[in-house]
């Protein structure tokens, strides 16, 4: 029988803050049984860095995209460069992208066209996108509805029940993080327990939403391990099934060869 292992659907591994200590970061990767490293490339030089990380980590996996934060900064130049490298083929999704109106909401309309430009993009090449959302769920929504037309899949989902039934109807994964494992996480709880098995994803969005019993400190793409120990928990199967059924999704999702 294969073995099975857990899989990071989002993590920011090519942070700075790993750097100093990248080899034993991704080494606890794999003592924790996390087998892959879907790594997130917010600009050329995250990229660069990454392509150089894949060299000596061959299980981990790339996408590129502008994050909506940084609609303000993004020039015409970001665009082609991403335009240019966005069809290689050691990039297999575009993300994160989106829209977030959490912390300033002055750059809303610039945050749409980067959004959508990107969406374009990720059509024409016929690769998957990872969506941020933050704050302005229904705006997220009637531009994914209008404008992608390949695989999608919701990242840190934190929106209501019936905004998850309406992106299943729309045929999109939905992948979870830290936030499931706090105690006062609610709806997401809900979520990760409701949401289909065949759409589930899971992720740790590290160095960011460190999930229990960890909350609090730097979080790590090993700890992806304990969302998903909770999660079989709650949703009371085995880990191994659960973790045969996750990479399961996460093939047929980026259409990645092992
Ligand atoms: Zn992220």
């Amino acid at each position: 029988m294969e073995k099975t292992y857990w899989i990071d659907t989002h993590c920011h591994m090519n942070d700075e803050i790993y750097r100093s200590d990248l080899d034993a970061y991704m080494q606890r990767s794999l003592e924790y049984n996390v087998g892959r490293n879907m790594v997130i490339c917010m600009n050329r030089e995250d990229l660069e860095y990454t392509f150089e990380m894949q060299k000596k980590y061959p299980y981990i996996d790339i996408a590129y995209g502008y994050h909506p934060e940084d609609a303000d900064k993004i020039t015409e130049e970001d665009i082609e460069y991403m335009e240019n490298i966005i069809s290689d083929d050691r990039i297999i999704a575009v993300g994160e992208i989106g829209l977030d109106y959490y912390w300033d909401k002055t750059y809303k309309e610039k945050q749409k066209r980067l959004f959508i430009r990107q969406l374009e993009m990720a059509n024409k090449i016929n690769k998957p996108v990872l969506i941020h959302s933050r704050s302005r769920a229904q705006d997220t929504y009637d531009i994914l509805k209008q404008h992608a037309r390949v695989h999608v899949l919701m990242h840190c989902f934190g929106e209501s029940p019936e905004m998850m039934q309406e992106y299943l109807k729309l045929g999109y994964y939905i992948a979870f993080g830290g936030v499931v494992t706090f105690k006062n996480a609610k709806t997401p709880k809900e979520n990760v327990i409701n949401v289909p098995l065949d759409r589930l994803m899971l992720e740790t969005d590290c160095p960011y939403m460190t999930p229990v019993p960890f909350r609090g400190k730097t979080n790590e793409t090993a700890y992806v391990r304990y969302v998903g120990e909770f999660v079989a928990r709650e949703r009371n199967i085995s880990e191994s099934e659960l973790q045969r059924q996750l990479m399961e999704n996460y093939r047929r999702f980026f259409d990645a060869e092992d």
